[in-house]
Order: structure tokens, then C-alpha cells, then sequence
């Protein structure tokens, strides 16, 4: 029911995005710099709206059943720089430094399901700290299992708010003020764990947070 409407709500959408973007370029080539800036927030907006949409029918896929995944072996650190490359603008990309400890084993991942599970923890860490902040993540092992950190320096996450935060729609007080349905971390669960995987974060008011993923390491069966 919801992948049927969002369907045809993201037709109506595309097509105004295509629009907004066409008229954002005209008007700027025209030098029409406030009515340029009128086009490129439809273009914004209209864009957000999309990925809310996105996230909306995301969800409720993976409730209606185990997601069937095309797992393959990845090198976890050759994932997180490409998609670290080019999440959000160029400069929401200078932001993220990457560092890996030797010799972590290749894990064995659905890439396009993966890649949503680091581009959401990324965005987060990019969304939640101010503009001018590093955001770090890591790649290295622990019994077993492979783990992907990523931390920032932002605005945190009340204590009493911790265990609710891969809850559907939930938001941190702390998080208000920005866009967003509260799913992204409900989505990135429920991923990790039809890897067999395991999520958890911590955090402090006003000092930053780190997100884990812990994943088994990829067994050769053949
Ligand atoms: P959204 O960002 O769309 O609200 P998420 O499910 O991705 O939804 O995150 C849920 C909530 O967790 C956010 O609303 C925010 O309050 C909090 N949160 C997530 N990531 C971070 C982070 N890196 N720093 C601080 N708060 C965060």
C-alpha cells in the first residue's frame, strides 16, 4: 500500500524536481539571482521530500518481511572511502577522515543495502555537528568481527534518549531542529541485522557521538 502511493507520489515529485532544476538554471543564466534562489529551494525542498518518501517505503519493506540479500565479500574500508567520496556536497565530503587498523578480514555484505547503512551514519554525523567539523570513521576488528565507527564532534544524544534511537520514528530532543523522519536509524538496524549484525552508539551531550557496526567476518564455504 505504501510502495503503491509512494510510487505515484514519486512520479508527481521527479517531475517537479526536473522542472525546478531546468528553472534554476535558466534564471541563474539569466542573472536572476533572487529568483534563482526561489527555484533552487523548490529543488531542495522537493529532493528532501523524495528521500523522506524513500525512507517511508524502505521501511515498510523491511517490516513485511526478512529483505532478500545478494551478499558478496567486501573490503569494508575500500566501501566506506568510496561512498565517503561522495556523500552530501563536496564539502560535507572534505569533512570525513578515514583511518583502518591492518589486516581487517573482508566481511560478506548486500552493497547496495550496505552502502545505506555507512551513507546513513555519515549523513547523521555530517548533519548533527557544525559545518566546520571532522567526522571520523574507522575500520577495524574485534573478535571475530569487523566494525565500522563513525564518529563526530556534534551536538549528542541525551543519555535517556539512547535506547530508543533505533526505534521507528523516533527523534532526540537534542535533533529537532533538523529535517528528518526519525527512520534512517531504525532502517540501518533492521540492515544490520539481517546481516547478523549488531549496531549500538555512544554518546554525550555536547561532545559527540560514535555509531558502531559489528559484522561476522565473510566464512569461505567453498
Ligand atoms: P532523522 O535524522 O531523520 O531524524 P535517524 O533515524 O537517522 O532520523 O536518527 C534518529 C535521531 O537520532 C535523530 O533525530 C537525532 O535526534 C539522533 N541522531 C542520529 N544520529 C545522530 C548524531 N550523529 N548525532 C546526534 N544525534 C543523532
Amino acid at each position: 500500500y505504501v510502495a503503491l502511493i509512494s510510487h505515484d507520489l514519486r512520479n508527481q515529485l521527479t517531475s517537479l524536481m526536473g522542472h525546478a532544476q531546468l528553472l534554476f538554471r535558466t534564471l541563474a543564466k539569466k542573472g536572476l539571482a533572487t529568483e534563482a534562489a526561489s527555484a533552487e529551494s523548490i529543488l531542495v525542498s522537493s529532493t528532501r521530500m523524495n528521500s523522506m518518501i524513500q525512507e517511508l517505503v524502505e521501511s515498510a519493506h523491511l517490516e513485511s518481511g526478512q529483505p532478500e540479500l545478494n551478499r558478496e565479500p567486501v573490503d569494508l574500508f575500500e566501501m566506506v572511502s568510496d561512498i565517503a567520496g561522495r556523500v552530501g556536497t563536496a564539502e560535507d565530503a572534505a569533512r570525513i577522515r578515514l583511518e583502518r587498523q591492518n589486516h581487517v578480514p573482508l566481511v560478506a555484505v548486500d552493497i547496495e543495502r550496505f552502502e545505506r547503512v555507512i551513507t546513513n551514519l555519515l549523513t547523521n554525523a555530517l548533519k548533527y555537528s557544525s559545518p566546520d567539523a571532522a567526522v571520523l570513521a574507522r575500520i577495524s576488528s574485534d573478535d571475530g568481527r569487523a566494525i565500522v565507527s563513525v564518529q563526530d564532534q556534534g551536538i549528542g544524544i541525551p543519555t535517556q534518549d539512547l535506547p530508543y534511537l533505533f526505534q521507528r520514528f523516533f527523534r532526540a530532543k537534542t535533533g529537532k531542529k533538523a529535517d528528518g523522519l526519525g527512520l534512517g536509524l531504525y532502517i540501518t538496524r533492521l540492515l544490520v541485522e539481517a546481516h547478523q549484525g549488531h549496531v549500538w552508539v555512544e554518546s554525550e551531550v555536547g561532545k559527540g557521538s560514535t555509531f558502531y557496526v559489528a559484522l561476522p567476518f565473510f566464512q569461505n564455504s567453498s
